[in-house]
């Protein structure tokens, strides 16, 4: 689902240039569930942010479905992240004036659904994640683990190929954070392809394979297969 070949990105900070990915390669196939480990500055959120077509680079190709993102516009790039890519992030990032269905239907009304049927939709995504009790709660009237719950429903209701996760855990405490995880198992088992961010390797222990990102290198983890 993933094919990348030589990516390289770097940013010219002053007359210096910093490179902050170089020259990666990775493939990711369809039902995966991959996590991508590093320190702070070894280039996740770079990373996570060029896989999910938010960050242009300067050299390599770069496949998502077979489509060549290296060479398309904005508005390609848009269509595509609309159509193939759920987003899961540290701080839920939900819209705090809309509520729970709201919020959960947007991604399909971007699209261009009908209410009638992004409602459908949403709430069989709202019931199989147990907010279907809460849809008409605002953000701030849940608590963090079901906000992180909704904000999940919404990245698997137009169907994508790829669920993307930055720290889906890190605002969370643990036992939470530890529902959200086995979450992601589930999600797996039933054929969801996950690329999920993190700095901590506990959290990456539950993926079925962990990549390692230092100073802007991967390194396949062999002893976590
Ligand atoms: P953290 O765990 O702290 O979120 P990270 O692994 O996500 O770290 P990145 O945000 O990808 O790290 O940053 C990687 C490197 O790129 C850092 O050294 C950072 O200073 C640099 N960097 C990121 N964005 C820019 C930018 N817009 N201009 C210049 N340098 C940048
Ligand atoms: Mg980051």
């Amino acid at each position: 689902i993933i094919t990348m070949n030589q990516i390289h990105k770097s940013y010219k900070v002053g007359s210096d240039t910093l490179d902050v990915l170089k020259y990666i390669s990775l493939d990711v196939e369809s039902g995966e569930y991959l996590a991508v480990l590093g320190p702070s500055g070894s280039g996740k959120s770079t990373l996570m942010n060029i896989i999910g077509c938010m960050d242009s680079f300067q050299d390599g190709e770069y496949f998502l479905t077979g489509q060549p993102v290296h060479q398309m516009n904005d508005a390609q790039l848009t269509h595509l992240r609309n159509q193939q890519i759920g987003f899961i992030f540290q701080k839920y990032h939900l819209i705090q004036k809309y509520d729970v269905l709201q919020n959960t239907m947007l991604p399909l009304l971007i699209r261009g659904e009908t209410r009638k049927k992004a409602e459908a939709l949403s709430m069989e995504k709202l019931e199989m994640l147990e907010m279907d009790k809460r849809i008409h709660h605002k953000p701030n009237e849940l608590s963090g683990g079901q906000q992180q719950r909704v904000a999940i429903a919404r990245a698997l209701v137009g169907k994508p190929k790829l669920l993307l996760a930055d720290e889906p855990t890190g605002a969370l405490d643990s036992a939470t954070g530890k529902e959200v995880l086995k979450l992601f198992s589930q999600l797996n088992e039933m054929g969801n392809t996950i690329v999920m961010i993190t700095h901590d390797l506990h959290v990456a222990s539950h993926a079925k394979r962990v990549i390692n990102i230092v100073d802007g290198e991967l390194f396949e983890d062999e002893a976590a297969q």
